[in-house]
């Protein structure tokens, strides 16, 4: 597989990576619909693109390293129309006709006699051809009589109802029912389906996010005028004696602010923040969501995250000002002496 942005994209497959990171897409699964494979979630591009163009820009994206390839499932295909809407059969395999029937094989023990279930049925009852004994009901209850249901289902097998053969094993036809095709494993089109993901770098190679130097340099001079000594990517040995890595890690005497970045605004983001903050327990922890939605900022509140806009033209000032509180907070609470332990 190549590497992302090593060949440079047509304008058709940077036009439709564009649309679905707009869309939010992050993973297209193919599912059958209409005979076909389709891609979910992204009904609406179908109507665009034909299905064989948008498939083949997929593909295209996918060999130039903008899309990940993961192997999904199999499929049978009609050989002659392409079709996915598929169904089987049974057929003889001497006269290869399909009027093809099952019989269940019963025994009577008694007599020993062994024949097809359907030679046993009489009325509703199943009653032995070779010496009469009634065996109880079709469907195999216990005869209501009390009497012992003394027979045995001793296997399956087929029988050609046009040539009489009979056999183990049937040979298995497909059917396309787009055309009615017959074909067997041998002549169908049997392949591989794909699905794709779309790499959370893809949005910054396309220039579509601000990369992440620019969101970060802002944060890391507000930082510094703050007094904060500043390590990007740093790392903290947690109380659990983990080590979590942060995209900013600041600290100044026994302040410690840590900052994340969210690309998508995706909630396993704040949760991931939450269980490394839990453990390192910083004076603050900062997340950076660049999707602009404001589903983060709830959780964050609960979590006790300050969760900031990262497409807020206003962010360095806002983030300055959390440092400012932050500042604040400690001078009450040292002025205050509502700790009462300091030493
Ligand atoms: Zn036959
Ligand atoms: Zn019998
Ligand atoms: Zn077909």
């Amino acid at each position: 597989m190549s590497r992302m942005g090593e060949k440079p994209l047509t304008d058709g497959e940077r036009d439709l990576l564009i649309r679905l990171i707009e869309k939010g897409v992050k993973e297209l699964k193919p599912t059958p619909r209409g005979g076909r494979i389709q891609y979910e979630g992204v009904e609406e591009l179908y109507e665009e693109y034909e299905s064989e163009k948008l498939h083949s820009l997929l593909e295209s994206l996918a060999d130039k390293g903008f899309l990940i390839v993961k192997e999904y499932d199999r499929v049978i295909l009609c050989p002659k129309c392409g079709s996915i809407d598929v169904y089987s059969k049974y057929s003889c395999p001497r006269c290869h006709s399909m009027k093809v029937d099952r019989m269940e094989l019963i025994e009577h023990p008694f007599c020993g006699y062994i024949g097809d279930k359907n030679s046993f049925i009489v009325d509703s009852k199943l009653i032995c051809p070779n010496c009469k004994t009634e065996l109880g009901p079709v469907d195999g209850k216990p005869p209501e009589d009390g009497s012992r249901r003394d027979y045995r289902i001793i296997g399956s097998s087929f029988e050609c109802r046009k040539c009489g053969y009979r056999f183990e094993r049937p040979q298995v036809v497909h059917t396309c029912n787009g055309c009615g095709a017959l074909f067997n494993y041998r002549t169908a089109r049997y392949e591989k389906i794909y699905s794709y993901e779309v790499p959370e770098e893809a949005a910054e190679i396309l220039g579509l996010v601000p990369e992440l130097r620019s969101i970060l340099q802002p944060l890391e001079s507000a930082l510094a005028e703050h007094g904060y000594a500043v390590e990007r990517n740093g790392r903290l040995i947690g109380m659990s004696g983990g080590e979590h890595t942060f995209n900013l890690v600041a600290q100044k005497e026994d302040r410690r602010i840590v900052v994340d970045i969210s690309r998508r605004g995706e909630q396993r983001d704040i949760v991931s923040l939450l269980g490394k903050k839990m453990d390192v327990r910083p004076t603050s922890t900062v997340l950076i969501d660049m999707s602009g939605s404001n589903e983060l900022s709830a959780l964050g509140k609960v979590y006790d995250i300050t969760v900031l806009n990262g497409r807020d033209l206003e962010l360095r000032e806002k983030f300055s000002n959390h440092l400012d509180e932050i500042e604040n907070r400690d001078r009450v609470k040292r002025g205050g002496g509502k700790r009462g332990g300091e030493r």
